[in-house]
């Protein structure tokens, strides 16, 4: 079968990595979080961006529990996310 909706770039991966943070943030509907698990469950490149994401966040808040300001957080996030557009 030529399933091929695991090809890079693919419109599901983009709106996974797009609603990553939400995701992380508990920000999206029991429905949304169900779709990106399965996602993740079956696309190595997004599981990667997830657990990358989820390992960074939980650094950040074991390391610098209350001292990381907010724009540090902001701007850590965009690194990443220009990284991925390359
Ligand atoms: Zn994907």
């Amino acid at each position: 079968m030529g399933n091929n909706h695991h090809a890079k770039g693919s419109l599901e991966c983009q709106e996974v990595l797009a609603r990553l943070y939400s995701f992380l943030d508990g920000e999206l509907t029991d429905e949304r979080r169900q779709k990106i698990r399965l996602h993740l469950d079956d696309c190595s490149p997004c599981l990667e961006a997830y657990e990358f994401e989820t390992e960074l966040r939980q650094m950040v808040a074991n390391r610098l529990r209350d001292r990381v300001p907010e724009v540090l957080r902001v701007k850590i996030s965009q690194l990443i996310e220009m990284e991925r557009r390359i």
